[in-house]
């Protein structure tokens, strides 16, 4: 493969990004300076040695030096309130949901992503086991599912606490959903801060 189908094949692999997109990303980038070049080179290559990903939520943070501690600046704040955590499913919506204002001072969770009914149990099995696990290591009382309203969002929901309603370990955890607000099909990520404050104070128990 020439230098131009490689990048081409690399950015069609991103969110969104469709073969004539990815091409005109090519194009533009091929008609760049040299110094345009080498700063997007350089920034990738930083976004790689200087980020690194929270080990009790999963969210990418810049390093400050090498010696700082291995949790975010949310994770390792000792006022955020251990009962409470919210399943998010990409890093965007935490940032959304610390922007709206909501009095939320619990922690969160980002689970990359939702399950959906086509795929294997392996899948479902991976997802669901990371969930427990950090559950039981923070001691959460209450779970706050805060997917999507799309089908995969609910499914994955759906999910989660009937998985954790059969589980003896989880018998007296208490699980709720973002309130109404959220419109059908809508992702947190796109949800104003008006929206998200009220979906959060208006959640219900499932
Ligand atoms: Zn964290």
């Amino acid at each position: 493969m020439d230098a131009i189908e490689n990048l081409k094949e690399l950015f069609r692999k991103l969110p969104g990004i469709g073969p004539k997109q990815a091409e005109r990303f090519v194009y533009f980038i091929l008609h760049s300076s040299p110094d345009f070049k080498n700063s997007l080179v350089k920034a990738i290559t930083e976004l790689e040695s200087r980020t690194y990903k929270c080990e009790n939520c999963n969210r990418f943070f810049i390093k400050q030096n090498s010696n700082e501690n291995t949790l975010c600046k949310i994770c390792s704040d000792q006022s955020r309130d251990k009962n409470k955590l919210i399943i998010v499913e990409k890093e965007t919506d935490i940032d959304k949901i610390e922007a709206s204002g909501a009095s939320y001072n619990g922690l969160y969770l980002i689970s990359y992503g939702t399950v959906s009914p086509l795929q294997d149990s392996k899948k479902h099995a991976l997802f669901i086991d990371r969930i427990k696990d950090k559950i039981k290591k923070q001691g959460a009382k209450e779970l706050i599912l805060a997917f999507s309203t799309t089908f995969e969002g609910e499914y994955s929901a759906n999910y989660i606490k009937d998985s954790l309603k059969e589980d003896l370990d989880f018998a007296d955890l208490k699980i709720s959903i973002l309130g109404r607000g959220l419109s059908s099909g809508a992702e947190i990520e796109y949800a104003d801060p008006e929206t998200i404050r009220y979906a959060l104070k208006n959640r219900f128990d499932i």
